[in-house]
This record gives structure tokens, C-alpha cells and sequence, in this order.
């Protein structure tokens, strides 16, 4: 029985989605490109303030992180140098009969010989690069092989010498991407969990070996604390210590952070000491001006910095903040409670009846026009009976409803209706845009 709920409430999250322009089908009208999507309306707007809220935390709202956005076609020799070429893979096993490929490390251990699509027999394991090759350029040789960036990391890392020319930071300092990375994933899977283009939220942050242990600890705290501000259910959040046995053999620790998706406890972000491996890579060094020590060797204060590594998915954290929000108590009336900052439409304006001129009129112009001015993300919506209207802002997660009806026309008041309760306020159309200002902070 629980499985059959958990499928349903994805079912419900995918149909939702759907059905009010948030998230379709990459290339849907022929016949879907598997593990790609294509985000309506309102699903750049959900991804846009988690973007958003990222960005105004971690780099605006702080003195030491620089922003870059590098390009993501990158030259093969950075994925020779930080081992992606190498090693980037997955075992991969194909049926002999139907063709079919499968990840080897997540079939049925009982079952690893035998095809889960049509009971043929299963081939030896591979090893798949699940990088995305591509040519550049008009001539075809091997000195034209790139790579679409299978993360967006590496991109901070070889701009590290840029930033610190340009910015002289001092440590420890961090560096913060936010951009598209690409994955050839061998079986796409759980709706916009895993696809095969996602976005990612990237920070590098470079300090002293010394001081490993206290950032890490600080960073851990930082992420929970953005997860709770932008409206994760925090009862489904898991730390997950990685073994040391399951470590990358460059990292001292690692801490996921797992969401209960209804598919499972997976995956949701994850936190990570690199050491300096990626620098040490890329042959990168740093003039440690207040740190200069002797004993490594390295003159004139020059060392290889350490990282801690933040990483966030974008499809993820909308995900979880998806899953989070879907309120269903009432079944007649299922709603995302999303926190009002993260809404994709902050309110949305109703005229009574839309064929009442003078309703549509004052709605439009002393309503509708002032707060899409102040707010940008407002809805106009006057299609049906008032009480569809509401039904459809509240499964787009509309935290007010604004009503201009045939008393605002006398007395400049219009009735605002509270997503979560249903209440209803009478507010004076002057006062509306701190009502608002209010409510939201
Ligand atoms: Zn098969």
C-alpha cells in the first residue's frame, strides 16, 4: 500500500506540474528527448527565487565569494587533468536479447544476469563515460574533442587564478557558480531527479589545510540554515556521514544531504573537504602573503589551498521544495504551500465578474497595474466563477487572492483571501502593497 501512495503522489506532482506550466517533457510534441525538461512559466519562476535566494545568501549577502558563469563547452584537457576522461564512468550492462542498457549497480541484486525488461540475458558489465562529447570548430581531429561540462565545478577551478588576479582575495575565500551541467545518465529516472541536463549551485571555497575541520562545520550549518529559509520540509532531510571506506580517495569527509522523496531517501545536496586535489590538478598555486611557512618547501609563501565544496542541485531543491509544499489534508482542495518569497506568483487580481466594466477597469488600473509594478511576479486571472479562480491559484501556490468587486467601486477596499486558511480581509486598496510587503518578510 505505501508504494502504491508514493507513485501516486508523484503522479500527482508530475500531473500538477503539468497541467499549470511548470515542468513538460524536453521536446514533448516529438515524442520526448528522455531525461531532458523544458520549464513553463511558472517553473522558471520557482527556479528563478531559489536561484535567487542562493545567490542573495551566498555571494551578495556576503564579503568573501566571487561570482563567475564559465562557458560550458570546456577544452578536453580540463577533463584530462581533474580524471573525468579517465574516470567519469558507470557499469553499465546491455541485454543481448532486447538491447536494452541498465546500470549494473542498480538492478536487483538477485537478479543481476537476468534483463528486468524482457528476461533475456544480461552481457558482461561495461564501463560507460557518461560525459557528452562534442566537435569544435570545421575540422574533425582529435584536437577538436570537448567536453559539455558533466559539473559545474570545474569551471570555478580554472578560473582560479583569474579571480585571484583580478580580485587579490585573501583567505579563506570562495567562489560561486550557478549554470547547466550535463550527464549522459544510462536510465534517466524519478521525474526531474535524474536527467541527463540539470542545473547545478556551485561553491569552491578556498582556505588554510588547517582549517578544515571548523569550515566544514560552518558550511554544514549554512546549508540547513538556507534549506529551512527557503521552505524545505526539514523533517525530511537527512544527514548522511559517507563511510570512509566509500570516500573519494581525495576527500577527508563527506556529508549528503538526503531528502524522503516519495521514491525513496536519495540524494539532495552535498557537502565536501577536496583537499586540494582539484587545484593540485590544474597545477595551481596561491602567494599565501600572511601565511608563509617554510616547512613546505614552497618559497615566497606559496601553497595549493584546500576546498571545501558545497554542492546544490537546482531540479533537486525545486523537487524537494515541491514535494514539501503539496498540501493535500483537504482533498478537494489540494494547495502548495510554498513560502510566500518562493511562490511563483505572489498574488494574483481578480475583477468579480469579468463582464462588469467598471469592475475590470478599476482592477485593472488601481489594482493589477500598482502591484505588478511593485512585485512583478502578479497573476490577472478572471476566467470562471470566483471559486475556480481560487482552486487553480491555489495549486500554483498563490499565497493571496485580491476580489475588486461592486463595494471596492465605493469604499477603495478589496478582499484579500489567504491561501492556508481560506480567510478572507477587507484591505484599503492604498494599504495593499505593505499588506503585502508585510506578509511576505
Ligand atoms: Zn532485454
Amino acid at each position: 500500500m505505501a508504494k502504491e501512495k508514493e507513485n501516486e503522489i508523484m503522479e500527482k506532482i508530475v500531473s500538477l506540474c503539468k497541467r499549470r506550466g511548470f515542468i513538460f517533457q524536453g521536446s514533448e510534441i516529438y515524442g520526448g528527448l528522455a531525461g531532458t525538461f523544458d520549464w513553463g512559466h511558472f517553473g522558471v519562476a520557482l527556479k528563478n527565487n531559489i536561484k535567487q535566494a542562493w545567490w542573495k545568501k551566498f555571494v551578495d549577502g556576503r564579503r568573501d565569494m566571487y561570482g563567475i558563469d564559465a562557458a560550458i563547452l570546456m577544452s578536453s584537457k580540463v577533463w584530462e587533468a581533474s580524471g573525468h576522461v579517465a574516470g567519469f564512468s558507470d557499469p553499465m550492462v546491455e541485454c543481448q536479447k532486447c538491447k536494452r542498457r541498465f546500470r549494473a549497480d542498480q538492478l536487483d541484486p538477485n537478479l543481476q544476469e537476468i534483463c528486468p525488461e524482457c528476461g533475456g540475458k544480461l552481457g558482461e558489465p561495461k564501463q560507460f563515460n557518461m560525459m557528452f562529447q562534442t566537435k569544435v570548430g570545421a575540422v574533425e581531429d582529435s584536437s577538436s574533442v570537448a567536453y559539455l561540462r558533466p559539473e559545474t565545478a570545474q569551471g570555478i577551478f580554472v578560473n582560479f587564478k583569474n579571480t585571484v588576479d583580478a580580485f587579490h582575495p585573501k583567505l579563506p575565500f570562495g567562489m560561486a557558480q550557478i549554470g547547466k551541467a550535463f550527464r549522459n545518465e544510462i536510465t534517466p529516472r524519478d521525474f526531474i531527479f535524474r536527467q541527463r541536463e540539470f542545473e547545478q549551485m556551485e561553491i569552491e571555497y578556498f582556505i588554510r589545510e588547517t582549517d578544515w575541520e571548523k569550515y566544514f562545520e560552518y558550511w554544514k550549518e549554512q546549508m540547513s540554515a538556507w534549506m529551512e529559509e527557503c521552505g524545505f520540509d526539514m523533517t525530511k532531510i537527512h544527514e548522511l556521514e559517507v563511510a570512509p571506506e566509500d570516500l573519494a580517495h581525495y576527500s577527508k569527509r563527506t556529508v549528503d544531504f538526503e531528502f524522503d522523496y516519495p521514491f525513496g531517501r536519495k540524494e539532495l545536496f552535498g557537502l565536501a573537504y577536496r583537499g586540494s586535489f582539484d587545484l593540485s590538478n590544474h597545477k595551481l598555486e596561491y602567494v599565501d602573503e600572511e601565511n608563509s611557512d617554510p616547512s613546505t618547501g614552497s618559497g615566497q609563501g606559496k601553497m595549493v589551498p584546500h576546498v571545501i565544496e558545497p554542492t546544490f542541485g537546482v531540479d533537486r531543491a525545486m523537487l524537494a521544495i515541491l514535494l514539501s509544499a503539496y498540501n493535500e489534508e483537504d482533498p478537494e482542495r489540494p494547495f502548495l504551500k510554498f513560502k510566500p518569497s518562493m511562490a511563483p506568483v505572489i498574488c494574483a487580481v481578480s475583477p468579480l465578474l469579468k463582464n462588469k466594466p467598471e469592475l475590470v477597469e478599476y482592477a485593472n488600473a488601481k489594482v493589477y497595474a500598482m502591484l505588478k509594478n511593485e512585485f512583478g511576479r502578479v497573476a490577472w486571472d478572471d476566467n470562471g466563477n470566483i471559486g475556480k479562480r481560487y482552486r487553480r491559484q491555489d495549486e500554483i501556490g498563490t499565497p493571496w487572492c485580491i476580489v475588486i468587486d461592486f463595494d471596492t467601486l465605493t469604499d477603495d477596499s478589496v478582499t484579500v483571501r489567504d491561501r492556508d486558511t481560506g480567510t478572507q480581509e477587507r484591505v484599503k486598496v492604498s494599504d495593499l502593497v505593505s499588506y503585502i510587503k508585510n506578509k511576505l518578510n
